[in-house]
């Protein structure tokens, strides 16, 4: 395998494409490596090559977990999501661009069944041990987004500049169909560079998880208002991060009968949030 370290993002662009794959922290794509999920014969390494740290309401990909939590020009809600995400360790390497690209945790995914999402003919884990899936966009592939941060950023409102585009963080996501069964938009040879995230008046990210520490959301609620204008981004609940218009959209959750106890603890995180924010 090589390993290339380009120097900028027009440089890690060139590299990227014919099976290439872009590298930060590896915290994800190392094991997926590993596991024979992904299969790269070049890795670019991107460190060097896109933006890190945080300018005003500008935040580098390349920025880590660990050093978003602990800065005050950040949004609470991205402070929160940030700070109960993974692990001390994995948030030290972790990048906020690897956190939003990162692969479902459906285990039967990770196990490489020939479930729907890799390409077989039905979703396994509906007729499996689903307690930890989808109560929402979940007909083809119930699988539950696990990024607390994508959430986050969903409920500020944040845009995504790549290489190529600029994009509300929504619009990084897609519900996989049957002809196309990405659920990113991002294309081969796109990378990440920033996120601009604006001010709210006040915002929060509540989760609800098996353990205190180190384990992805069953729920994750953001709320982020701007004076009577709330938003509210689910994490946990739906093959993307899941946008409500209001807590009553709960009603329209779509649960497998193992995740029918995940509604109930939406509601709940829903309305402490929607307290939490004034709104
Ligand atoms: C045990 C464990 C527990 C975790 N718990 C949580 C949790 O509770 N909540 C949560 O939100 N996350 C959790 N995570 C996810 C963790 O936060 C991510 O693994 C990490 O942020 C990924 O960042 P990275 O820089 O290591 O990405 P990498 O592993 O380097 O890359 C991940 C993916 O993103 C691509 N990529 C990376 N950067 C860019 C870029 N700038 N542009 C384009 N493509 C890019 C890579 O090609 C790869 O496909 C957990 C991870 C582990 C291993
Ligand atoms: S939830 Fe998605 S990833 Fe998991 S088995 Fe079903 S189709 Fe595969």
């Amino acid at each position: 395998m090589e390993l290339l370290r380009p120097s900028s993002a027009d440089e890690a662009t060139a590299a990227l494409g014919n099976g290439s794959v872009p590298f930060a922290g590896g915290t994800e794509l190392v094991p997926l490596l590993r596991d024979g999920l992904v299969h790269a014969e070049t890795l670019v390494h991107i460190t060097a090559a896109i933006p890190r740290g945080v300018d005003g309401s500008s935040i580098g990909a390349g920025t880590t977990l660990a050093e978003l939590e602990a800065d005050p020009q950040i949004p609470q809600a991205l402070r929160e999501a940030c700070s109960l995400a993974a692990s001390p360790q994995l948030r030290t390497m972790g990048t906020l661009g690897g956190n939003l690209l990162q692969a479902t945790r459906c285990w039967y995914w990770r196990l490489g069944f020939d479930c729907w999402l890799h390409g077989g003919e039905r979703c396994v884990a509906k007729d499996g041990a689903h307690r930890e899936h989808a109560i929402f966009g979940n007909e083809l592939c119930a699988s539950a987004h696990p990024s607390d941060i994508a959430a986050a950023l969903v409920a500020l409102g944040a845009t995504l500049r790549t290489t190529q585009r600029e994009l509300p963080i929504a619009d990084l996501y897609r519900l996989p169909t049957a002809d196309n069964r990405d659920v990113t938009t991002l294309a081969a040879d796109e990378l990440i560079l920033e996120i601009e995230v604006p001010a709210a008046d006040a915002s929060t990210y509540l989760k609800a998880m098996d353990r205190r520490k180190w384990a992805f959301p069953l729920v994750g609620v953001a709320v982020a208002r701007r004076g009577d204008e709330v938003r509210i981004a689910l994490a946990g609940v739906a093959p993307i991060p899941w946008t409500l218009d209001a807590a009553a959209d709960l009603d329209a959750a779509t649960p497998l009968p193992g995740t029918a106890y995940k509604v109930e603890i939406a509601r709940a995180l829903v309305r402490r949030a929607l307290e939490g924010v004034g709104g």
